[in-house]
């Protein structure tokens, strides 16, 4: 089977899986929350990229804003298939969705 994002994500949500130690809906409400972390990792890194920290200076490069924005996705796309095993079809549902209303000729 070929090796998709989607089956990367379904590899690593069974590791998080295996290791949680939590009750179920305590870890799902954990992974959603997750991603606020990682969102702020993002702001973290443009701050630095700035050097709008007086106090540190220039603390990161572009690249650390795009691994950043990475972490935000991958978290997001472990947090929808933690919520639900049809996840790569409600996300591409959404993308049409989203596609549909932003492309859709002006009328
Ligand atoms: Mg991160």
């Amino acid at each position: 089977m070929e090796e998709t994002t989607w089956n990367t994500i379904e590899r690593i949500v069974a590791w998080i899986d295996e290791s949680s130690t939590l009750p179920p809906e305590t870890d799902k409400l954990l992974r959603v929350m997750k991603l606020s972390e990682e969102v702020g990792e993002v702001t973290q890194a443009l701050i630095g990229v700035m050097g709008q920290n007086p106090r540190k200076g220039r603390t990161h490069r572009m690249e650390d804003v795009y691994d950043e924005l990475s972490d935000v996705i991958l978290t997001a796309m472990t947090a929808l298939r933690s919520l639900t095993p049809d996840a790569r079809k409600v996300f591409e549902a959404r993308v049409e969705h989203i596609a549909q209303r932003a492309l859709a000729p002006a009328g």
